[in-house]
């Protein structure tokens, strides 16, 4: 058997449960989507959104890449959120980092990882010389990289902030409130490390007046 095949055999077992528990549960799924949660996470196959928050499908709309980064350019993420605040009614965006990421471990290192790597890691290498005296300060490697991923969570919640779809629904609907999370892979706890309530103020320089 090949090892993808596994994954086949497991999913009919998995619908076959399902199914037993309540009849209806696919049905029900597929007429309906109505997730109160936007979820933009890492890519890293260790931080399954659902199943760290006991969450089941249909509750938490997804979107993960490399490192959890929010870039003003990235159509794929820029769609998503779009989505998730105008068509799903989202309430909560929440970026979940995680320690350990090898993402911000690379963008800490002078190694070339050839263009497009080079490239997307370049926004970790902004957030650490936004915040260089913090994170030059601490001497353990492990120290900084765990400061370092939780900078870059509270940057890319700020990014979020900083897109006119998030300003106009905080204009027009009050939501979605913003949450910046670690997850440790160590012992599986979700930490919050930094919170923007729809409504806070930005930088003006971020502001848009025709919302
Ligand atoms: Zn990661």
């Amino acid at each position: 058997m090949y090892s993808y095949e596994r994954l086949l055999q497991e999913n009919k077992a998995w619908a076959a449960g399902k199914l037993e528990g309540d009849p209806e549960y696919f049905n029900r799924l597929s007429r309906l989507q109505t997730p109160e949660f936007l979820w933009i996470g890492c890519s890293d196959s260790r931080v399954p959104a659902n199943e760290i928050t006991g969450t089941q499908p249909g509750e938490i709309f997804v979107h993960r890449n490399v490192a959890n980064l929010v870039i003003n350019t990235d159509v794929n993420l820029l769609s998503v959120l779009d989505y998730a605040v105008n068509h799903l009614g989202v309430k909560h965006v929440i970026v979940c980092g995680h320690y350990g990421c090898g993402g911000i471990k690379a963008a800490t290192t002078k190694n070339d990882y050839k263009y497009l790597l080079n490239m997307w890691l370049r926004t970790i290498k902004d957030v650490y010389r936004i915040h260089r005296k913090k994170l030059d300060a601490l001497e353990n490697d492990e120290e900084r990289n765990d400061l370092l991923v939780e900078l870059n969570v509270q940057e890319q919640v700020q990014n979020l902030s900083k897109t006119s779809i998030i300003q106009r629904a905080w204009k027009q609907h009050k939501r979605p409130d913003l949450h910046g999370w670690v997850y440790g892979l160590k012992d599986g706890i979700i930490k919050p490390v930094f919170e923007m309530k729809a409504g806070t103020p930005i930088d003006p320089l971020y502001e848009y007046d025709s919302l």
